[in-house]
């Protein structure tokens, strides 16, 4: 135990992995066999790949590639935790089987050194967004899933690319505020969870903020994302918190 104390929790989000990214990609693979294989965990909060078709996809030479660099790091005896964001939602079983991961839902409280903390991907907390929740509640659904993954697998990728292009264009009409989380929410999530601190991405806006929550003091830890000059996470030691490039 004695040898662990001072190991940190990492957690990531938002890495966008795609084979139209490849420099981002060396940077992940670098910081899996790097930095962070001296952590006791490693949890990945979602937005880990642009997005994720389905299993069925794990034969893609780009996924596979990733899959392997995620078991390898996996295997060396650091806990890997992964919640789907709304870009990779879709991951499965037979994903986690394959990256030797355990799948968290969203949200969940862990006790990260003492401190109860709301883990959540943070697209939830954007209420201001209706229309963004509309469509979130939706392909939520069980029945949704199915009928989708039940497609040809090419069809469900032309379906997302489609899905994708106009998602940038709206987020380009729509005001940058409606698009941050909602501090209303952020307040009624550690309330209900009983946290004391959140850890989140999906904004890209890193940063911490305080939120006062019937009288206690609650940090709220916002992850940043990944490029291929830049990829930060947050080590969550006993000696403090604190975000890592
Ligand atoms: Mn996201």
């Amino acid at each position: 135990m004695s040898s662990t104390r001072d190991k940190s929790a990492l957690f990531i989000s938002d890495i966008h992995l795609s084979p139209q990214a490849p420099a981002t990609a060396e940077r992940f693979c670098a910081f899996l066999a790097g930095p962070a294989s001296a952590a006791d965990s490693l949890t990945i909060l979602g937005d880990l790949f642009d997005y994720w078709a389905g299993d069925d996809d794990l034969a893609d030479p780009f996924n596979t590639r990733i899959v392997a660099a995620l078991r390898e790091f996996s295997a060396r005896g650091v806990a890997l935790l992964f919640m789907a964001g709304n870009r990779d939602f879709l991951v499965g079983d037979a994903f986690a089987a394959a990256a030797g991961l355990s799948l968290l839902p969203d949200p969940v409280v862990r006790d990260i050194g003492g401190v109860p903390t709301l883990l959540t991907h943070g697209d939830l907390l954007c209420t201001d967004d209706t229309d963004y929740q509309r469509f979130r509640a939706q392909v939520r659904e069980p029945s949704w899933r199915t009928t989708f993954l039940a497609r040809p697998l090419v069809e469900r990728k032309h379906e997302i690319e489609a899905l994708r292009a106009r998602s940038e264009t709206e987020k380009r009409i729509k005001a940058a505020s409606i698009m941050d989380v909602n501090a209303t929410a952020v307040v009624a999530a550690l309330t209900s969870h009983g946290a004391q601190a959140m850890i989140h991405g999906h904004t890209h806006r890193q940063g911490r903020h305080a939120h006062l929550v019937g009288g206690m003091h609650c940090q709220r830890w916002v992850l940043g994302d990944w490029h291929a000059d830049r990829g930060t996470a947050l080590a969550c030691a006993p000696a403090g918190w604190h975000f890592i490039d």
